[in-house]
């Protein structure tokens, strides 16, 4: 299939969801992207998070070619050696949850655990904060906040709350005896990439513990090594009750799990349930992902390179850059304008970069991402940052 099939096909039968750029990207390696033609792209977005090990890692590549040899799906009623495998090491993970539910992405990840917060306490109420992005099923849906991704939905799921993140005084007043949980992420990604104080976190628990609610932190973009540790929630030193991941659990193969909290009650045959989730080719990607992770040390890496990252971007004193704020390889840049030029401008030059809302440039590069490519993104971004972005006609 040459480049103006490829095009015309998928225009033609896309559902309309997207904003399609134009570029056909064929293979990926670290954090590089090549296109049909062969050139090659700094991928700054990892796919909104999920490439934190690179593209094409050898290790989850292996994983999978040998375990779709032996086994692809087996429904977690019957044991499986993969599955066993990833328990143990997601089991240790966070000292105190050692129950893991799977599933196959962030949304259901969200939904799964808004559901056993409820059958835990038997109470309606989800106190979720303004900006989050939860998911966009209805249940991770009604938590998510930003009008752009609610309206035309409602009516939404009863029992939510939206409160200012970092506002303990607001949480203080509003979980009560009907609060199932407490819902937040450690580092706001889509709602601007802003960072929770480890005072707000630890507030959250204590508040929760006080009222009989549970608190469920959303790790799905946050979490792997992402901010420099395993998990984001682990810079508060505080132990959620139920913990969603998903994104680049499985090394880029979909996968999402809660991590599950002794007040987590409930949990009965029947309760909840996914078909696809727990199987065995999912849960060989992810062994293979998280002792990568581990072997690389990519939360030491994250915490080291974003630290030079964000020092860096910081020094270039753009005037139209009001902020730039970062936890690990988790970085925003928030302009004093809209951002898409810049992420135009910046994507002409080869490098691809995510939005966080109109005004931040957010960038998710993978934490394989090397000095030698943060460099040249450094010095890409000095350019633009400093210049008159490109402003097409449609725009
Ligand atoms: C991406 C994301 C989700 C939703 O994940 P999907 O796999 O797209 O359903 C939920 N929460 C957060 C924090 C996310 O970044």
């Amino acid at each position: 299939m040459n480049a103006s099939e490829i095009f015309e096909i998928e225009s033609r039968h896309t559902s309309g969801l997207y904003t399609k750029q134009p570029i056909i990207f064929v293979r990926g390696q670290g954090a590089s992207l090549w296109d049909i033609d062969g050139v090659e792209y700094l991928d700054c977005a990892s796919g909104h998070g999920v490439a934190n090990l690179g593209h094409a890692h050898p290790k989850v590549a292996a994983a999978l070619a040998y375990q779709s040899t032996r086994l692809i799906t087996l429904f977690e009623t019957f044991y499986n050696d993969q599955r066993a495998a990833l328990m143990q090491k997601m089991g240790t993970l966070v000292p105190g949850l050692d129950r893991v539910f799977f599933c196959n992405s962030g949304t259901e990840s969200v939904e799964a655990a808004i559901k056993f917060a409820r059958i835990s306490t038997g109470r309606p109420g989800i106190v979720a904060a303004m900006r989050a992005f939860h998911g966009r099923t209805m249940g991770s849906l009604s938590a998510t906040y930003n009008k752009k991704y609610r309206e035309g939905f409602e009516p939404l799921v009863p029992g939510y709350t939206h409160v200012p993140y970092n506002n303990i005084e607001a949480l203080e007043k509003i979980v009560n005896d009907q609060t199932a949980a407490v819902l937040l992420e450690p580092v706001q990604g889509e709602g601007g990439v802003y960072i929770a104080d480890p005072a707000y976190i630890q507030a959250a628990r204590r508040i929760c513990d006080q009222h009989g609610a549970l608190l469920i932190v959303d790790e799905v973009q946050s979490g792997f090594g992402r901010t420099g540790k395993w998990f984001a929630v682990q810079h508060s030193a505080v132990t959620p009750d139920l913990l969603c991941c998903a994104k680049s659990l499985a090394g880029g193969v979909p996968m999402g799990a809660v991590l599950i909290g002794q007040a987590v009650k409930n949990l009965v045959p029947g309760v909840h349930g996914s078909t696809f989730g727990g199987n065995p080719l999912s849960c060989a990607a992810a062994v293979a992902a998280l002792s990568a992770i581990e072997e690389e040390d990519l939360p030491t890496q994250a915490a080291e390179k974003g630290a030079y990252l964000v020092e860096k971007i910081r020094a270039i004193n753009a005037p139209l850059v009001r902020e730039v704020r970062g936890l690990g390889l988790m970085v925003g840049i928030e302009m004093k304008q809209k951002v898409q030029p810049y992420l135009k401008t910046l994507q002409e030059r080869h490098i691809l970069a995510l939005n966080a809302g109109l005004t931040v440039i957010r960038l998710l590069p993978p934490l394989v991402i090397t000095y030698e490519q943060i460099d040249h993104l450094i010095a890409t971004l000095a350019e633009v940052l400093t210049s008159d972005p490109v402003i097409s006609p449609t725009e």
